[in-house]
């Protein structure tokens, strides 16, 4: 049985996480926390979630976090999964982040916090994506010279972070296909008199509106013809599965820092 605590509980994601961990026979919620000032504080981390009660109440102090869980499944803000992280540094607990909005320099953190757990840290957790992400770096590598690159994403008027941490993973993606750095050749602001685009940048287009779960595509525009990969996410099960299977992996995987592609070759 992975024991398995949960900060954020009471957010979407928390929510969906919660539900995944009820319907596994080898998972068991040990602790849940949210914000200090969250109103769901106190309640039934199983009742805000909608699986019946289950015993684990939601907490305002992370270090319950660490008291007995295997693994922390992590999808809060980034200040609130750096602290985490530390957290677990200090615990040596297993975690999994897919928290997105982290800085560079955050990301450079979590990378030398893990000495004595392993993290596994990834802005898009569906298995979708991943392979996405992977086939888009094949094609840059081989539509290189003539080839212009945009991401266009989509997502719901919740969204408080642009462009999506996925899009920017897609970016990235590009440019180690392309053995570029990936700063040198973002654009992600255009407006005004931006001049004719530059050979080699790869372009954001970012919208956001409704109920949209996420939606990317990269598009590499050629001479007379156009490649588009894309991927649609409807339903926000398709992230928690994906964190839960990374969860798994967590809970048996040495010390270090891992992504999506090391849970799904796991
Ligand atoms: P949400 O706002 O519904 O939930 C976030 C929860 O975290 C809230 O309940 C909030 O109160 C809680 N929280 C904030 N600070 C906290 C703290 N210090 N301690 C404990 N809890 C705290 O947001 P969401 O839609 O669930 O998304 C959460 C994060 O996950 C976002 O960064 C989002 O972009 C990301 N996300 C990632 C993936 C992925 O595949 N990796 C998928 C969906 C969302």
């Amino acid at each position: 049985m992975i024991k398995i605590a949960i900060p954020g509980s009471a957010g979407r994601m928390g929510g969906m996480l919660i539900r995944e961990i009820a319907g596994a026979p080898d998972l068991k919620l040990v602790a849940a926390t949210d914000r200090p000032d969250s109103p769901f504080i106190g309640n039934d981390a199983g009742e805000i979630a909608q699986t019946g009660a289950n015993g684990v109440l939601i907490s305002s102090n992370p270090e319950d976090l660490f008291g007995s869980a295997d693994v922390v499944v992590d999808f809060t803000s980034p200040a609130a999964s750096l602290h985490h992280a530390e957290l677990a540094a200090a615990h040596g607990t297993a975690m999994v982040i897919g928290t997105t909005g982290l800085s560079a320099s955050d990301e450079s953190e979590l990378v030398a916090l893990a000495q004595s757990n392993a993290v596994i840290y990834c802005a898009n957790t569906s298995v979708g994506v991943t392979l996405l992400t992977q086939l888009v770096q094949e094609v840059a590598a081989k539509l290189s010279e003539g080839w212009d690159v945009e991401i266009l994403e989509t997502h719901h008027h919740h969204k408080v972070d642009a462009p999506s941490g996925t899009a920017l993973a897609l970016g990235k993606a590009v440019a180690k296909g392309r053995g570029v750095t990936f700063d040198d050749v973002a654009d992600m602001v255009r407006k005004g008199q931006t001049g004719a685009r530059k050979h080699g940048d790869i372009g954001f287009a970012v919208l956001r509106g409704g109920d949209v779960v996420g939606e990317h595509s990269v598009i590499f525009f050629g001479d007379s013809e156009r490649v588009e990969i894309s991927h649609r996410a409807t339903d926000r099960a398709i992230f928690a599965r994906g964190a839960i299977r990374a969860a798994r992996f967590a809970a048996t995987a040495n010390s270090g820092f891992y992504d999506m592609t090391d849970v799904l070759e796991g």
